[in-house]
């Protein structure tokens, strides 16, 4: 069966797809949005930044944040240091963070969008071909949608960014071996990080009374096996972030999961008909904790680009994603550079040899 035509399907309901897709549909757009739904019950990147409030005050999604999510007063970090640092939010002219309920969040994204005009499909982009100036968007059903313009937010997966043959610059392998404890007591709902020879613990409080606690190091590096293997015993021999665990609770055994985590960019993110945003353009490392709040930010511009119209447009587009990047490859290199405890270990040599963007395998 074949839908109607949309001006724009958007490929992948995440933030960023989302987001688009009802700026879009608000602007006056018929927009498609394609999201084929998830595995887990949980979705890691649960952390905003301060400095990500103003854009989610300018894109209408503060009052999503009202129920179900967490205030977010400041970070712990044992990086660089023996000690353990603390960063209060209450001196950033931005207020505190947040912790949000993923899931929750995106659920909230997407209804916004349905209640925009956006015609959303539970399903799957299993292919993509461009005729003339219409793409016919075969779905997971076999049905087919048709759209002048195709806008790649799938995340990770690249959906139409690989159909493209679009090459990606992947910068380490990061991964990050997550654990979600569910807790019985109040928590402290600062973050905290940990450094630790061939990488870095995370954790932090999450609503609903769980405790995300994640381990980020290469897949390649022996430890990162180690910590897949025995999450709890590895986790006990940090300073700081098992005794966070402990004072939580922390009720059984953790749900753990891997998920990749490297940072990346596409060699490629606009062309005649298509465009792509959040993760499929850019990732970011999560100690950046940059990867939403720049989601946002790109969405916002993308759809400014795609409105207009014009090459030179989208173009600008392109410039924002490159200097993006180029500026966050400078603050990952500044703040790995800050741990110099173990400056003949692997994980850490590799995070000082890339601040210079690459060029696409
Ligand atoms: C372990 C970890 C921790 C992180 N921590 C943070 C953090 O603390 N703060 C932060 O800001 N960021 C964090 N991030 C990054 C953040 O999660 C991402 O930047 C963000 O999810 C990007 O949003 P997106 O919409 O581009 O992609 P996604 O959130 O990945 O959404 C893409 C969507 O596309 C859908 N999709 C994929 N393929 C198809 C297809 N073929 N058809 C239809 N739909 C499809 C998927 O189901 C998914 O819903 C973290 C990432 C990881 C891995």
């Amino acid at each position: 069966m074949t839908e109607p035509m949309f001006q724009v399907a958007v490929i992948g309901g995440g933030p960023a797809g989302a987001v688009a897709a009802r700026l879009l549909a608000t602007a006056g757009m018929q927009v498609a949005l394609i999201e084929r739904g998830r595995k887990r019950s949980f979705k890691a990147g649960e952390t905003l930044p301060p400095v990500a409030n103003p854009v989610l005050r300018r894109l209408g999604l503060w009052s999503l944040l009202t129920e179900g999510h967490m205030r977010c007063p400041g970070n712990r970090s044992a990086f660089g240091s023996e000690a353990l640092v603390d960063l209060d939010f209450i001196r950033s002219a931005n207020g505190a963070g947040w912790h949000l309920d993923r899931i929750k969040f995106e659920t909230a994204l997407q209804k916004q969008a349905i209640e925009s005009g956006v015609n959303f499909h539970r399903n799957a982009l299993v292919g993509l071909k461009r005729e003339g100036t219409v793409w016919d968007i075969p779905l997971a059903d076999g049905s087919h949608l048709t759209a002048n313009f195709v806008i790649d937010a799938s995340g990770g997966a690249r959906a139409v960014l690989r159909r493209l043959n679009v090459a990606e610059a992947r910068y380490d392998q990061l991964a990050a071996c997550v654990g979600i404890y569910q807790c019985d007591v109040q928590q402290d709902h600062r973050t905290i990080v940990e450094a630790t020879q061939d990488g870095w613990w995370y954790s932090a409080g999450l609503p609903k009374g769980q405790r995300a606690v994640m381990y980020f190091s290469d897949t390649d590096l022996e430890s990162y096996g180690q910590v897949r293997k025995s999450f709890d015993v590895e986790l006990s021999k940090t300073r700081f972030v098992c005794r966070e665990v402990q004072r939580s609770n922390a009720l059984g055994a953790p749900d753990i999961f891997v998920e990749p985590a490297y940072s990346a960019h596409a060699a490629q993110v606009a062309g005649p008909g298509w465009l792509a945003l959040g993760d499929a353009a850019m990732r970011f490392d999560p100690l950046s904790s940059q990867g939403l709040w720049t989601s946002f930010l790109g969405a916002e511009k993308a759809v400014s680009a795609i409105l207009d119209g014009s090459e030179s447009t989208l173009r600008g587009y392109a410039g924002w994603c490159t200097e993006t990047f180029r500026s966050y490859l400078s603050e990952r290199s500044k703040y790995y550079e800050m741990e110099l405890r173990w400056p003949h270990l692997e994980f850490w040599q590799r995070r000082r040899l890339t601040s210079q963007l690459r060029r696409p395998a």
